[in-house]
């Protein structure tokens, strides 16, 4: 899985960095975390795909929608032939709809607006699920999690030396069903397979306030992106504006046993300033943290 930060900066673009956008590509699938204005040219930027195939919107304020607009359109003109698949708090899809057609007209091409709730997966394919969970910031905001699908691995040499040669019976057992030896032997799927490998996971948590329920999210996380907006000189106003602070994600990450931390979602105030971010957090998660800024990407491999 590859992991792109488009957007990094809180609130406002500056002139440099632009805002809330997390492109991921996996299994042949381009997801975007957020869309802020100017999303889709800071992708070609950065040598992300802007083929798009699905985006995930945390909440509704411009910084992490106003790409869209844009973004749908591009992709017409570019003669997009598959579908975009949108998803947005189940009480946001009227909005989304009227921000695009307002923008634009409704493309020619399949858009399709799904509002998403907490209690079901926001999007399921045999290889990773979403689900979305809520967040103390302003009505009806959301953080994503991204669980890749435990596998189980065919191993070729278990098979020959049970008696089976390469064949259509190798992808039967992959398939998780029994096949017989040319003596009449079952061979059982689990006698070829080996234990499950553990799928990544990744959080993007949205704007947010450390909580409980983040922390309960964020589990284990290979990767957690979290909006860690302030140093902690700006504690009282991160407290009050519902954002975070660097050492606050720090926290939630030591305390969900996450395995690395991307601090974004900088507010611009802190430009050039991300090593006072990045020290704030060490302090308390002994693990990787980076302050990304628009660019910074990473490869999540299979344990
Ligand atoms: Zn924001």
């Amino acid at each position: 899985m590859h992991v792109t930060a488009v957007g990094t900066s809180g609130g406002l673009p500056t002139s440099r960095y632009g805002t809330s956008c997390i492109h991921l590509q996996l299994f042949g699938d381009e997801i975007l975390f957020d869309c802020g204005e100017g999303s889709r040219q800071r992708l070609m930027r950065y040598d992300a795909s802007p083929n798009v195939d699905a985006v995930f919107v945390s909440h509704f304020y411009a910084d992490h929608t106003l790409g869209i607009p844009g973004l749908v359109q591009a992709l017409e003109m570019n003669g997009r032939d598959k579908p975009l698949d949108i998803y947005v708090p189940e009480q946001r899809t009227r909005r989304a709809h009227e921000m695009i057609e307002g923008a634009y007209r409704w493309p020619s091409y399949t858009v399709t607006v799904h509002g998403y709730s907490e209690n079901e997966p926001v999007r399921q394919t045999d290889d990773y699920t979403v689900r979305a969970f809520g967040t103390p910031y302003t009505d009806h905001s959301h953080g994503f999690v991204l669980q890749e699908t435990d596998r189980r691995e065919f191993i070729a040499e278990k098979a020959r030396a049970l008696g089976l040669d390469p064949g259509p019976k190798y992808g039967m057992l992959q398939n998780g069903q029994p096949v017989e030896t040319d003596d009449g032997t079952t061979v059982e799927p689990g006698d070829v397979l080996s234990e499950p490998r553990s799928g990544r996971k990744v959080v993007y948590t949205g704007d947010t306030r450390p909580t409980a329920g983040v922390v309960d999210a964020a589990s284990d996380a290979s990767l957690l992106i979290y909006s860690a907006m302030f140093t902690e000189e700006h504690a009282h106003r991160a407290r009050s504006t519902g954002h975070s602070t660097a050492a606050e994600a720090a926290r939630v990450a030591a305390e969900s046993g996450s395995e690395r931390l991307w601090l974004t979602h900088i507010s611009p105030r802190h430009e050039g300033d991300e090593q006072t971010l990045e020290t704030q957090a060490t302090a308390v998660f002994e693990n990787d943290v980076t302050a990304v800024r628009d660019g910074a990407t990473t490869q999540l491999t299979r344990e």
